[in-house]
Order: structure tokens, then sequence, then C-alpha cells
């Protein structure tokens, strides 16, 4: 028995449907506009916090680190004017979710609510999320003390005490490089034994810039515009203390989004798509992959956005090779 109820509205076959409006696809969008290809760019969801248009950089508040802006720019700012610029050229946005991929046969399926964007070619730039601790008061103070990137956001806690949540790789290696900055970094854990590789965990044990706080969750945030502090509890004691810390960096992992591919194109054992080598190409010819849907190393702007100018040239000569 079908449970569809219409019949959707199908649209003429594009070039190129870009899925996901972060640093990659906007990038994308930009190079393979002014390579005549009218891409259409599904942007996502402003309500959405893992389809948000615009991607991570819009959770953030100043980028010092992407070349070309010597005296910084606000992250919405940056990404505004990246559409700005594919917008110049021709590209069309769509502030829409994507609902479901049929990527089995050419031209593939996009579709949107009731209707199906046909596409001969796709790139997919759906980005990841940082897993969040789940607190109300992170919304209001993210960007604002509180971080999930240590390399975009450690210069600006020279000198000050901060923390960061977490126990794997991720945490310990950001704890680390935090005591470039910082004075003292806490680092807290819910458990008493740390996941994360033995080489880095001797290397954040005999920091003496770092303390270790075990068996320790965050349960609440503290201050209006600005960080001041973390309330944290010993859940073995059930003691509960503030920390007087002006910057948070939560590292507890991150997901790629990747739910509309699963099954359909490859991905490693964490959800990642699989790209090949030196290319944007995935496992179905046509369909290319950038930013950090593809990368769990890098995961800067300038990364993703280099590798959104290589999946547009690489779909714009896909797309001139079937002609
Ligand atoms: P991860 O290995 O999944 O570790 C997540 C950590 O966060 C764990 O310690 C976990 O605690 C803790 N955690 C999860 N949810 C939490 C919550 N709600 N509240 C408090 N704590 C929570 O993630 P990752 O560190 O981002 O690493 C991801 C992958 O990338 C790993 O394979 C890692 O080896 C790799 N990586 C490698 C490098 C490197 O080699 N340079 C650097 C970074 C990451 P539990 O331990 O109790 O589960």
């Amino acid at each position: 028995m079908s449970t569809e109820t219409a019949t959707p509205a199908v649209t003429e076959p594009r070039d190129v449907v870009i899925i996901g409006s972060g640093p990659a696809g906007l990038t994308a969008a930009i190079y393979t506009a002014r390579a005549n290809l009218a891409p259409l760019v599904i942007e996502g969801e402003p309500s959405s916090s893992s389809d948000q248009p615009g991607g991570q950089l819009m959770l953030t508040t100043e980028v010092e680190n992407f070349p070309g802006f010597p005296d910084g720019i606000m992250g919405p700012e940056l990404m505004g004017n990246f559409r700005a610029q594919a917008q110049r050229f021709g590209a069309e946005f769509l502030t829409e979710k994507v609902t479901k991929v049929d990527l089995s046969a050419r031209p593939f399926k996009v579709y949107v609510r009731d209707t199906v964007y046909e596409a001969k070619s796709v790139i997919v730039s759906t980005g990841a999320r940082s897993l969040m601790l789940g607190l109300e008061a992170e919304q209001r103070l993210l960007g604002h003390g509180l971080s999930t990137c240590a390399t975009c956001d450690g210069f600006f806690f020279r000198g000050h005490h901060i923390a960061v949540v977490g126990g794997g790789d991720s945490a310990v290696e950001e704890a680390t490089f935090l005591t470039k900055f910082a004075d003292k970094v806490t680092l807290i854990h819910r458990r008493d034994t740390l996941r994360a590789s033995k080489i880095m965990q001797e290397r954040a044990l005999s920091n003496p810039k770092i303390e270790f706080l075990w068996n320790t969750v965050v349960d609440d945030l503290v201050g209006d515009d600005r960080l001041e502090g973390a309330v944290v509890r010993n859940v073995k004691t059930g003691e509960t203390t503030t920390l007087p810390v002006t910057g948070l960096f939560v590292a507890i992992g991150h997901r790629p989004n990747t739910d509309l591919f699963k099954g359909v194109l490859d991905t490693d054992e964490n959800d990642y798509l699989i790209t090949q080598p030196g290319s944007s190409a995935t496992n179905i010819e046509g369909v290319f992959a950038c930013g950090d849907v593809q990368d769990h190393t890098y995961r800067q702007a300038i990364t993703a956005a280099g590798s959104g100018c290589m999946a547009a040239i690489d779909a714009e000569r896909w797309l001139e090779a079937q002609h």
C-alpha cells in the first residue's frame, strides 16, 4: 500500500544542485555559477541547528583566521558575503530542507517537501555538527565564551582560566593546545579514565597548566551575555561547585549530517562521506562531496571552502565529459 498522498511536482533537470550552504557549498556555488551551470543551492532551514543556512559559522562570533580579513570578520557576515557573491553570478537559493534524495539513476532526484528537483550532478555539502551538552544556556553563550573550536577561538583567551569538556582525543588535544594561550585549563570529564590515545593523555597529564576534574559533569553555565562560570557536579559525591571560567570548550564529538545518504553514499565508520583521494568524487558518478561532511580532520572554513572549489571543478569537468 502506498503512503504517498500527492504526486510531487518535478522540475526540469538542472546541471547542478548543491545541498548545504556553509563555506563548502557556497564556494561550490560561486564556482559553478561562474562556470554558467546555474546552480540551485538548497540551503537549509533557519530554525534548525543542523540544517542552518550558512552552516556552523552562523553560530560563531568573530572569525580571525579566514585569510583576507586582517581585522577579522563576524561569522554570519562572512557567510553573508559568500552568499551574495554566489548570487551575483546567478546561483539560486531555496531556503528549505531536503527531505529525501534518489541517487539510483540519472537525472538524480532531490526532494524538498512535494517538489522533486532533478539534477545532472549533485554536490553534497551538508556539513557536520558539534555535539553539545544539551543545556539551555548553550544557545545564549555560544560564541560568547562558549566554543566548539579551540583552533578558531583559543586566541581570545590569553591569560584566562578556561575549561574543556570531554575525555576523547579532541578534548585532550584541545586542552593541550589551549595551554598556549590560557593560564589554566581545567579538563572536565564525566568518568575517571580518558578515552584519548595514550600518547595524548600523557602529554596532557604532564602539562602543568592542565588540571583534571574527574567524574564531573557540567550542569549549567553562568553569565547573561558572556560566560562567567560553569556549574559542575561530581557524579560520585553529588557535590556542586561553580568553576569561575571565562571560556568553555565543548569537545564531546561531532556528527556529520549524512542521514539523507545512508546506505547510498559510502561512509567511514563514523558516518563521514568517503571521497576519492585528491578528489571530491563519491562512489556514485556525478555526486560530489565537500566540506565537513567528508572531513573530520581539519574542519576549518578555509579547508571547507577549498574543497567546495574542488567539487565545483570536478562537477564541471564531469558534466563536460558527459556531453
Ligand atoms: P570521542 O572519541 O567520541 O570522545 C567523546 C568524549 O566526550 C568521550 O570522552 C565521552 O565520554 C565524552 N562525552 C560524550 N558525550 C558527552 C556528554 N553528553 N557529556 C559529557 N561528556 C561526553 O570524540 P572525539 O574526541 O571528538 O574524537 C572523535 C574521533 O576523532 C576519534 O576516533 C578520535 O580518535 C579522533 N581524533 C583524533 C585526533 C588525533 O589523532 N589527533 C584528534 C581528535 C579526534 P566517555 O569517554 O565517557 O564516553
